[in-house]
């Protein structure tokens, strides 16, 4: 394991193996992973790739020479569709000491998984004899070339045994980034040496820390363009460390010494810099804060896990770590609404369900109070409410947070219980066209519940 990034004599001596593998899937898992661009910076000077068959022209017959458990991570996208899926996983369980469901196709089978309402002839008929796009008219289902397939689409972890999953379709590349320097056991690294407060022109007056409200700009470097404080918005670290905190560091020591009592406003702000600034990816089912956690506390105490950095910062960090261990849901209980800024109850109340295409919404109010199904409410929280923030709706890619219950019911009285909503929920259940494509359109193939198609 590195230590620090720029220590070159550690990273030659101990690059890990990784290897990544490609199920039935669309891709663009690995896509983001790539879109990552200059954050992939800290990451590939540690990885040594022996297997990555969708970047590179390693073959199959390279990874089955390998000896069982000599790769330290294994990265697994895609659904199990076929035969070769199941082969090929199953093969990466020997070879990984760890399995990573990378992705939401493999973790819970994604819109695949819609699939398994229907027999494999009626999806083949419909795909090569009566889709009404339909290329090749030779009115024959092809036979050649074609992979055997199994009779349903199944998650990764019904096949092998995942030790952890990166949910999201994709999951956002900061947080593959992060889960992998944390895999890695890699540290942030200081940047540049003074802190973004000092750049800020909110520092004289009208400072985000002077309304007791956090922001991280004192203990964070200098060097983004985005400058949040100046659109209103608290700095949440994604810069990383400064090699030296700015004077507004004590202000920001008073606010964290009581986390218990910060706003929700905050909390979302704490919960992104987590991720951003500690590299602690807190998505469900990936319980490295535990891991973390567990880490720090076989030392017998409490301190943050970062080296070589200014003990000002050393001194906020373990303060959130602590909170982060006396408050175990933390990051279990967050949906996407805990990540989103829009106002919930101000004017607006849905009085009919609307479709996506319908009308455009005003971007400060909540989704659901303008007539929308967003699944926000009912949707793990990670992706940092990527989709409404470009106005649209959530549409449940970070999986469900609560399984195995009917999901209609359990959106409708969620957003019942706490929306502003004047529809009954047999009103609002009655105006939505497609309950398993709405509510289960990621995770038909996960949820034990369902009984359709068996
Ligand atoms: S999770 Fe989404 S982005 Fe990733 S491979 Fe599956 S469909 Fe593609
Ligand atoms: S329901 Fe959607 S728009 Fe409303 S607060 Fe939640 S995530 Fe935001
Ligand atoms: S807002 Fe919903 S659909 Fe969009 S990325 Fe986040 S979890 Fe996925």
């Amino acid at each position: 394991m590195i230590k620090n990034i720029e220590d070159n004599d550690n990273i030659v001596e101990s690059r890990v193996k990784v290897a990544f593998l490609q199920s039935s899937d669309c891709w663009g898992c690995h896509q983001s992973l790539l879109n990552a661009h200059l954050g992939l910076l800290p990451v590939l000077p540690a990885l040594e790739i022996v297997y990555w068959p969708c970047v590179v022209d390693f073959k199959y017959e390279s990874l089955e020479k390998r000896e069982d458990g000599e790769i330290l991570v294994g990265f697994v996208e895609g659904s199990m569709r076929t035969k070769q899926d199941i082969e090929a996983s199953k093969l990466m369980r020997r070879k990984c000491q760890l399995i990573i469901a990378f992705g939401s196709c493999s973790c819970y089978g994604n819109v695949h998984g819609l699939a398994n309402q229907f027999s494999i002839d009626d999806l083949k008929n419909r795909k090569f004899l009566e889709v009404e796009s339909i290329a090749d008219y030779s009115n024959r289902i092809p036979d050649e070339h074609v992979p055997s397939f199994e009779n349903k689409i199944v998650p990764l972890d019904n096949v092998i045994k995942v030790d952890a999953y990166i949910s999201g379709c994709p999951p956002k590349p900061e947080q593959i980034i992060s889960s992998v320097l944390f895999l890695l056991g890699q540290k942030p690294f200081p940047m540049n040496v003074s802190a973004f407060c000092n750049e800020c022109s909110l520092n004289q007056s009208g400072c985000i820390l002077d309304e007791e409200k956090i922001c991280f700009g004192a203990i964070t470097s200098t060097g983004c363009t985005m400058k949040c404080p100046e659109n209103g918005k608290a700095c949440v670290g994604c810069m990383g460390p400064a090699r030296n905190v700015s004077s507004k560091i004590d202000k920001l020591n008073k606010i964290t010494d009581d986390l218990n009592s910060i706003s929700s406003g905050d909390k979302k702000n704490l919960y992104e810099f987590l991720t951003l600034f500690l590299n602690i990816p807190l998505m469900a089912g990936f319980d490295l804060a535990g891991d973390i956690l567990k880490q720090i506390k076989n030392k017998g105490k409490v301190s943050t896990p970062l080296t070589n950095l200014p003990s000002a910062i050393e001194e906020v960090t373990s303060k959130l770590l602590q909170y982060l261990r006396d408050n175990k849901n933390f990051h279990e209980i967050s949906n996407v609404c805990d990540t989103c800024s829009r106002i919930i109850g101000s004017r607006s109340t849905m009085t009919k369900v609307k479709r996506d295409y319908e009308g455009l919404p005003n971007l400060e109010e909540c989704l659901i109070e303008q007539g929308y199904i967003c699944m926000g409410p009912v949707t793990n929280a990670g992706c940092g409410a990527m989709c409404i923030n470009v106005n649209a709706p959530c549409s449940g890619c970070y999986g469900q947070t609560k399984w195995d219950v009917n999901q209609s019911e359990r959106f409708a009285d969620t957003i019942l219980k706490s929306f502003n909503v004047s529809i009954s929920k047999e009103e609002l259940l009655s105006q939505v066209k497609d309950h398993i494509g709405t509510f289960e359109k990621f995770t038909l193939a996960s949820n034990k519940g369902y009984k359709g198609g068996e």
